[in-house]
Order: structure tokens, then sequence, then C-alpha cells
């Protein structure tokens, strides 16, 4: 036997049956059982809450020969023709698909005539409010004289579709969204009548994503069942109603507050295995996030996949997700600007996972007024340190430096842990601000400028291309995190013994500058792919067009000179004068070799 969808085949067949409507199925069983029969029902209400179902128990009922207390028997010969379809005063129309005013009027010529079967004619008319209006107004003439034994249920989805002549010559019935619990409660029962095994987390995720309506609710069993004949389990449903991705996305929030950067990465990789874009998924964050910071705010109407969502958030700052928000909001800015779509999301997910940690609005911090007092004695002592830092670092000409600011974050950090002994700090933390001044210099700029330019005399096409070529099977060489870092880098030119790598971000230059296994892996790995030894020298972007720039006007004058010479060489031998001619050669061979140095990529302006 082929396969029946559970939907047809679970439908209900008597009142008792019907889930969730009880009010409505209380009354229409009342009215069969007085005899007190109105000659219009309108039955109004979202799809898949039981409409369809209660028509044709009405029908079936009003045409029972054997009642059971207003229910229908499903016994005698009537209730067994309704059942299979085949009861001639039953006439069910989908006004979706039949919504002329030919088959209305159809309707009203045979209305007239005796039911054949049973005691009622009933026609139910499914979605009626798409009914033309020439069909509608031919049902009205109808609907205003019916005849004695026939009755209409009018079913519908959209009440204010429907003109208010029709609504007002009807008995009206509002049908609800199916309660979750109703909804899990019906789909046990039909799973163990089924022998199918499953897991009862699933039956909650199917319930929710249903809405209320028991026909959704059985389609997406149907739909698990389909891939697995015998069992309903939680990771089908997660994967079939979409939540596995919003399950995914409250865990990856959750990463990003915890600082576990690598997970965070990790999400974001079976996110966008599982199909999602990077758009996608910064969209989803902002929304988690606002709906998280209503949370906090005391609106606690959210609900969350994950349980004890709420819990968990609570510990975290509002601020917190605000400036997950902002971020996710600069690189959705960012994507417009590249090809490369996952950069700019996997630096917000560094960001946003790092970028907090000192953040002092922390709320552990200033949680009692004593911590409050506490602090703000701290703050200013580390105020008078940086004063007379000021003051001593104004002889070596280092006072604007900015990392003064990085000092009095870093400082904040470990007092965090031993507020009760605040004078503790002083003396001890002023060696790592020397330290941290010394690296930043502009000595230090210098140094990198002067490594880069030196690969930049010695650059060749050839091995820019064996590193550019190597690049994509470098990336599957690395773990997760790291590829997120590889990313953000690119080659832009290489010599016979080292290569530039450009840094995106200048957040990121900093890090991978410090990263030493990190530098050291790449370095490794390249030589593994090219068979070749290869340094690796980092460049920030900005400074990247600065140096390229020096580098391409120096060499400029010196290949002109040497031009230069030998055209005028060539004048004196061949005694002609194309001045003119010769400037416009000139450029281009400069152009060329630039080309040649930095790859096709590159296009050099004239200046
Ligand atoms: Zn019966």
């Amino acid at each position: 036997m082929a396969y029946q969808a559970l939907y047809r085949k679970w439908r209900p067949r008597t009142f008792d049956a019907v889930v969730g409507q009880e009010a409505i199925t209380d009354t229409l069983k009342n009215a069969i059982k007085r005899q007190k029969i109105s000659h219009a029902f309108l039955f109004a209400g979202p799809r898949g809450t039981g409409k369809t179902s209660c028509a044709k128990i009405f029908a079936k009922a009003l045409n029972c020969t054997n009642l059971q207390d207003g229910e229908p028997c499903n016994e005698c010969e009537n209730c067994k023709a309704a059942d299979q379809g085949s009861m001639n005063d039953i006439i069910e129309i989908d006004a979706a698909s039949n919504n002329g005013v030919d088959e209305i009027r159809e309707i009203r010529d045979k209305v007239k005539y005796a039911p054949t079967q049973g005691k009622y004619k009933v026609y139910i008319i499914d979605e009626v409010h798409m009914l033309s209006m020439g069909a509608f107004n031919a049902l009205l003439k109808t609907l205003e004289e019916p005849p004695e034994h026939v009755v209409f249920i009018l079913a519908t989805t959209e009440l204010q579709k429907v003109p208010a002549t029709i609504i007002s010559r009807t008995q009206r019935y509002n049908f609800k969204r199916i309660d979750q619990q109703d909804l899990v409660k019906r789909m046990s029962y039909i799973l163990e009548q089924e022998k199918v095994d499953f897991e009862p987390k699933a039956l909650n995720i199917i319930a929710q994503v249903a809405d209320g309506g028991m026909r959704d609710a059985l389609s997406i069993l149907d739909q698990i069942l389909s891939y697995d004949q015998d069992s309903i389990r939680y990771e089908d449903a997660l994967k079939i109603t979409g939540f596995a991705d919003q399950e995914k996305i409250e865990n990856l929030l959750l990463a990003l507050t915890d600082q576990k950067t690598d997970q965070a990465l990790e999400i974001v990789k079976q996110l966008l295995d599982n199909g999602a874009s990077t758009k996608n998924i910064l969209d989803e964050i902002i929304a988690l996030s606002v709906k998280v910071m209503l949370t906090l705010k005391g609106n606690e109407d959210q609900t969350f996949f994950i349980e004890d969502y709420q819990e968990k958030i609570k510990t975290v700052a509002s601020e917190r997700f605000f400036k997950i928000v902002d971020l996710a909001n600069q690189a959705l800015n960012d994507l417009r600007y590249t090809n490369q779509q996952q950069i700019p999301l996997d630096v917000f997910i560094v960001k946003a996972s790092q970028d907090m940690v000192s953040s002092i609005s922390d709320k552990q911090v200033v949680q009692s007024p004593s911590e409050v007092a506490s602090l703000k004695k701290q703050l200013l002592e580390l105020k008078q340190q940086v004063d007379s830092l000021l003051k001593t670092s104004q002889n070596s000409k280092l006072s604007t430096n900015s990392n003064f600011s990085g000092k009095i974050q870093d400082s904040f950090k470990p007092s965090n842990k031993k507020v009760t002994e605040p004078t503790s700090a002083p003396v001890q933390e002023q060696k790592p601000v020397k330290k941290k001044l010394n690296t930043n210099t502009k000595a230090s700029q210098e140094n990198n400028r002067k490594q880069v330019y030196h690969v930049l005399e010695n650059a060749t096409k050839q091995d820019i291309a064996t590193i550019k070529d190597i690049w994509p099977d470098l990336l599957s060489m690395l773990e997760v995190s790291k590829k997120a870092v590889l990313g953000v880098l690119e080659p832009v030119a290489a010599s016979d013994k080292q290569v530039v790598l450009k840094c995106k971000y200048e957040l990121w230059f900093e890090r991978a500058n410090k990263d030493n296994s990190l530098i050291n892996e790449l370095e490794s790995n390249i030589a593994t792919l090219t068979k070749h030894n290869y340094d690796i020298v980092l460049v920030a972007d900005s400074s990247w067009m600065q140096v390229r720039k020096e580098f391409v006007a120096s060499h400029k004058e010196e290949l002109l000179a040497k031009k230069l010479k030998k055209i005028e060489q060539k004048e004196q031998e061949a005694q002609k004068d194309e001045a003119s001619q010769v400037t416009a050669e000139e450029k281009k061979q400069v152009v060329d070799k630039a080309k040649e140095l930095f790859g096709d990529l590159v296009t050099i302006k004239d200046e």
C-alpha cells in the first residue's frame, strides 16, 4: 500500500479526536444532539487548526443514522460513505480552484433537490474567501433563502476577505492556534500508534515551527519519516525545521560573549557548510543580540531555542551586545567592498570575541558601591601614574604615544581581582610600559618598512606567482581558527628568499606579527608546498600602500635614468630626435617593470 500522509491517515473522525478546539467541538456536538441546526456555518482560523476536519465530522454527524451522543458512529452506511468521500449528499468545493460564478450557480440550481442518501445536503466550501465577487453574490442569494434540508459550511483562513453580507448570514466559529502542548500530545499519540520511535525534544521543536497548525506538525513528521522510516530524531527535526541554524546562532553568540574564538569560528564554518551566507549569519547575530537586549531590559516574552538561554545571557553586560551589533554592522558594511565574503565575518568573530576583554563596563566590576569606590581610587592613582610617566617620557620624546591608554586598561585587568589592595600596583608596572612603548615606536615601523623595501628590491614575478599558486592549498592545511587569519593576509610580493604578506586589517597586523607560532607554521607550510624557503614579512595595508608608492617613485627615477642614458646613446648613434615618443615609451617600460614586480593585480598610477 502506498504511503499515506499522517495528516490524512490521522485526520480526526470524531469531534473528541479534534485537538485543541474543545469549545467549538462541544458546541457543534450539542447542536447535533439538540437538532438545532443552522443553515450556514463559517469556520475561520489559521491553517491546519481543524476547520476542514470539523466540517467533515459535522457533515457526517448530520447524516449519521446511529448518532452517539452528538458524535457520528463511523459504522453506519452513511458514515462509511462519508469517510470514503463517496457520499453524494456531502459536496466539498475548494474555492481556491473553483472560484467561478458557474460553480456556485450550479450549487444554487442543485440545492433545491432533496438529499438522496441522508437527512441533509451539506456543502463544504473551503477557502471561501477565494470566491469571485460574482460567486459571492450567487452564494448570498442561496444563503438568503436556504431550503430546509441544506447546510453550508464555509471555511476560511482569511476572514477579512469574506464579505460582511456573507458573514452576517452565518454562525461563526473562530478556530484558534493549537497549543504546543496539545500538538506534542497528538504527535506522541500518533507516533506511538504508528510504532515510530521518537525523541520528545524533537516533537517540541516541531510544535514550535508548526505554530499552532496540526497539519504542519504532521507534515513535518512525514518529511522526517521520509528520510528515516522508523524514528523521529532531534537532529533531524532541527535540520528539517531550519532550527539547526537558529540553535547554532544562539551558541555562536554565547561563544562570542564567552570569548571562545575557536568555537565561534567552528560554528561559523558549520553554518556556512549548511548553506548560510555570511550576510545571513551577521543578520541573524544582530537579530538575536537585539532579542537578548530586550530580554535583559525585562521583556520576558522572548523565547530562546536553547534551554536556560536566558539564564546564561543574564550574566553578560548588555553593553557587550551593543558592541556586537555594532561590529556586525561594520562587517556587513565591509562585505559590500570585498569579493572574499568570509573575511569580514571572520574578522567580526575575532573582534567580537576578544576585543572587549578589558571593558570596564563589565557587570562584575561595578556591582557593589564599595567596589565602585575602590575603582575610583585606582583610577585616580593611575591618572597620577600616567601624569608622572608623561612628564618623564617627554624627555625621551615619546609623550604622544597612544599606548598610554592601553596601559590604563591593562592595569585595570589584574586589579579587578585584588580590589582590596589597590596600592600594590604602581611601582611594578612601569617596566611593561617601557617595553610596550619600544615595540611600537617609529623605529620598528621603519624597520618593517625597510624589510618590505628589501623584498621589493629583489622581487620577481616568478616567486609571487609560486606563492599565489600554493595559497589555496596552504589554506586547507591550517586549522579553522588560523584559516581566518590567512584570509586576512594576501601575498603581494616575493623575492627568492622572502614573501611580503599584506595584512588587510591593522588589528590583525599587530596580532599576527606577534604570533610567532603562526608565522612559523605558515613558513613551514609554504616550504612544504613550494619546496623552497621563504621568510614571511608582514605589512599592514596602509604601510604597504606607502612603501609601494615610494618604491615605484624611486625606481621610476632609476629606470628613467637608465633609459635616458640608453636613449642618449641611441641618439648619438642614429642622430635622431625622438624625445617626445621616447617619453611615452619610457613610462610604459616603468609600468611594465612594476607589474613584473608586483604581479598583474597591481595598477600603478603615473604621478
Ligand atoms: Zn453513523
